[in-house]
């Protein structure tokens, strides 16, 4: 056990089933440890570091922000909050951007908006917000209460009331729940993530969008782990043609540094006023600079990049020795392998790669411009494990 393994097992809080890696820097997609071991990174911080480590074009931005002035309160308007939220807007449809630090802060935000949207519309009593069995939506104790998996509940209680968990692409179980509750809105992963990277299916998406357009509920995507061009779109929800009146996303929007953002359609932007929401730190101005750097850079020349990278991916996967399926979309893959997925990770490690797992699966999420010869490299080195049954 090194030295760095052994302090945090000391000091830091054990919420972490972490691998036995101790990384100290990286490039690109290529991290390294502290004996100096190159390892070709495919989970890029569970879809952060969307252009990879130490990019330089986002660490120009970030440090040029650092020279300017690193925070100041919500208080007084500043730069780069106010051009990402333009850019955000101008590259969805989207009216208006809250800021927080987390995606659970972005969905906390989400649900508070379509409570008020609700209360002030219908009555206080259309309070219910339906989301997704198997699904994901953060770890406070209302994106808990929201989260659709009951092992994260147990111990818990009580969570925040007023969440109620339909089966995914079951479109006459959430009419019923609609005919049934008093709903202020609905919150879907268009691809669940944590829930093992499985797409919904189109048909169901949009029959929620429906509903929710012909009940006056406020249609919410949870674009945390899906959003800023992981799945070959800037958002998931523009492979399923629906237009959401809420987005929230975080990972991959700050490029690693702590970022969520809360984004408003045309029939939620009024709703919130001053004093109804904040954050200290939202919208801080070297997170919003690196956040800027990378969604700028997402354009329809790196989004063909992901599609390519991702149809190689399931190309080079599918019908191989110990695979039995791959789901997902984009440059994010779930992995159903013969083998349970935890001694694949092992031997990846081992080997110089860093996959991850979700549930029963081999996860991959890569940066979205890794270099084709790592990714095959990580590829050949996942089949290899998987084969040996
Ligand atoms: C990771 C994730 C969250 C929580 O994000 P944090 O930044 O860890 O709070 C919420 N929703 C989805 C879909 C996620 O993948």
């Amino acid at each position: 056990m090194g030295a760095l393994t052994e302090l945090d097992r000391a000091f830091v809080a054990n919420t972490y089933a972490r691998f036995p890696v101790e990384l100290i820097r990286g490039e690109g997609s290529k991290v390294y440890d502290t004996d100096g071991k190159e390892y070709i990174d495919m989970g890029s911080g569970i879809g952060v570091t969307a252009f990879g480590i130490a990019d330089k074009e986002w660490k120009a931005a970030v440090c040029a922000q650092l020279d300017k002035l690193q925070h100041v309160s919500n208080l007084y308007y500043t730069e780069p909050c106010a051009r990402l939220a333009a850019l955000l807007c101008e590259k969805t449809g989207m009216k208006k951007v809250f800021f927080g630090n987390s995606g659970a802060e972005a969905n906390e935000c989400a649900i508070k908006v379509a409570r008020k949207y609700a209360a002030e519309k219908k009555g206080a009593e259309y309070s219910t917000i339906v989301t997704l069995q198997n699904s994901f939506h953060g770890r406070t104790l209302t994106t808990l209460a929201a989260t659709g998996q009951d092992h994260f509940h147990k111990l818990f209680q009580p969570l925040t009331p007023g969440f109620v968990h339909t089966p995914a692409n079951d479109l006459s179980a959430l009419e019923a729940v609609i005919a049934r509750e008093k709903v202020a809105g609905v919150l879907i992963e268009c691809v669940q993530g944590e829930g093992g990277v499985i797409a919904l299916d189109e048909a169901f998406v949009k029959g929620a969008y429906e509903l929710c357009k012909e009940n006056d509920i406020v249609f919410m995507v949870d674009e945390v782990q899906t959003g800023n061009g992981r799945t070959g779109a800037f958002y998931s929800y523009m492979h399923f043609g629906v237009s959401p009146d809420v987005v929230t996303t975080a990972k991959g929007l700050g490029g690693g540094l702590p970022i969520g953002a809360c984004l408003m359609g045309e029939k939620v932007e009024s709703v919130l006023g001053a004093g109804d929401h904040g954050s200290t730190y939202g919208g801080n101005p070297i997170a919003a600079a690196g956040a800027l750097s990378v969604i700028s850079r997402i354009d329809d020349a790196l989004l063909a990049e992901v599609k390519e990278k991702s149809e190689y991916i399931f190309s080079a996967l599918a019908g191989k020795k110990g695979i039995k399926s791959v789901s997902g979309k984009g440059l994010m893959i779930g992995i159903e392998t013969e083998r349970p997925a935890s001694e694949i990770v092992k031997e990846c490690i081992e080997n110089g790669v860093l996959p991850l797992t979700a549930k029963t699966k081999v996860r991959l999420l890569p940066a979205l411009n890794i270099p084709m010869q790592d990714l095959k490299k990580a590829i050949d080195t996942i089949l290899a494990a998987a084969a040996k049954i």
